[in-house]
């Protein structure tokens, strides 16, 4: 009978299919008239089918989003959306995507409209990671939220299979961690509960078929909920440590979090029974840890650091800067048995939990 404070955060969220249908009309109901679509390279194409719906609703693509928001990516699509005299975003995308749209929302408080087409969830969250050189900074504010979301699940259904898997991890760890951070709270768990067991059930369905709907549907709504938590919850050692493996060895945001999720897991179990009995409700297994592990391998994802070029003698300095700066834990952080789930992860050993 714990004491706990929830914060819910603004959202208007149309989920489902052929929702991109939609567009306009959310754009009117923030008074829109003159958008700015972002996308990534790889998505210029989609951006530009976007553009042609929206007609005169639509100023421009800016197709040049990157991975960690550099700020002069960010600078030039300011500039962009200030020549063209733009008055909302259109983000289509991936994580990287959405956070160009928020980063351009942080400084001019531009209203946004969000496509996601991953799991990454960044569209649910007021944070904002950014990178100047080689310096990244993380923020919040409530500027950065975007207004509208509109999930349409054909977006996703292009998704690669190898992303597929680790961008489900990716969301699956936004919710373990909301379960037992220092904020935790029933409303979230009962989010992230549910989070999970919708990105686990689709998970081996989309492993078959990639192009199977009815799992496309399920994952893309569990991420939403796995990512309502990790804007509204907090993180815990889980985050700590992909901050660290990927800030130190500069490894890939989603196959980090694939690799470390089951091993923080499995080392919060002890200390955390009542997301450990959630987690085996939501996976239907007696160690979740480890299906969590078996299904990133089945499908295909990396399960090893040193698969992702991280070196061996690198292990002792990612314990050494995790203690540095140690996040809230559940357990608190022991040093021989961090080192020894960091050496598990390096090597791909499978959780026993
Ligand atoms: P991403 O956005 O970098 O996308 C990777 C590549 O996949 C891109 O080329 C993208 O265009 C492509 N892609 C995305 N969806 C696709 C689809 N449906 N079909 C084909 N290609 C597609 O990767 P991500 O994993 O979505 O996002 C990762 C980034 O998001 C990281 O930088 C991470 O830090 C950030 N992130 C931020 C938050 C937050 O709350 N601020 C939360 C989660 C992730």
């Amino acid at each position: 009978m714990k004491t706990f404070t929830y914060t819910g955060l603004p959202a208007r969220v149309i989920f489902g299919f052929n929702t991109t249908s939609r567009l306009e009309t959310e754009l009117d109901n923030l008074s829109i008239s003159r958008a700015l679509v972002m996308t990534t390279p790889l998505q210029a194409e989609a951006g530009r089918r976007i553009l042609e719906q929206l007609g005169d609703k639509g100023v421009g693509l800016f197709p040049d989003a990157s991975m960690h928001t550099p700020v002069d990516v960010t600078g030039r699509a300011l500039d962009q959306f200030e020549e063209r005299g733009a008055d909302g975003i259109v983000s289509f995308g991936g994580g990287s995507t959405i956070n160009l749209g928020k980063a351009i929302a942080l400084r001019n408080d531009a209203p946004q409209v969000v496509l996601p087409t991953s799991y990454a969830g960044s569209e649910m969250t007021p944070i904002l990671g950014q990178t100047e050189g080689n310096l990244k900074t993380t923020l919040r504010s409530d500027r950065v939220l975007p207004e509208t979301v509109i999930y349409d699940v054909n977006h996703t259904m292009t998704l690669p299979s190898l992303m597929t898997v680790t961008s489900s991890m990716n969301a699956i760890a936004h919710a373990v961690e909301a379960m037992y951070a220092e904020n935790a709270n029933p409303l979230l768990s009962l989010m992230a509960e549910e989070g999970v067991r919708a990105v686990v059930r689709a998970l081996p369905k989309l492993r078959e078929n990639r192009d199977d709907k009815s799992a496309r549907y399920d994952a893309l709504y569990g991420a939403w909920l796995c990512a309502t938590c990790l804007g509204s919850g907090g993180v815990a050692l889980h985050h700590k440590l992909c901050h660290v493996l990927g800030g130190s060895f500069n490894l890939p945001h989603a196959e980090t979090h694939t690799i470390v999720l089951p091993h923080a897991l499995a080392y919060n179990a002890p200390a955390v029974p009542d997301t450990m009995m959630r987690m085996r409700r939501a996976t239907g297994s007696g160690t979740p840890a480890a299906t969590l592990f078996d299904l990133a391998r089945q499908g295909g994802a990396p399960v090893a650091l040193k698969d992702l070029g991280m070196p061996e003698s690198g292990i002792e300095l990612a314990v050494e800067t995790t203690f540095r700066n140690p996040y809230y834990n559940p357990r608190p952080f022991e040093r021989d048995a961090i080192r020894e789930i960091i050496a598990d992860a390096w090597s791909g050993k499978r959780p026993g939990r």
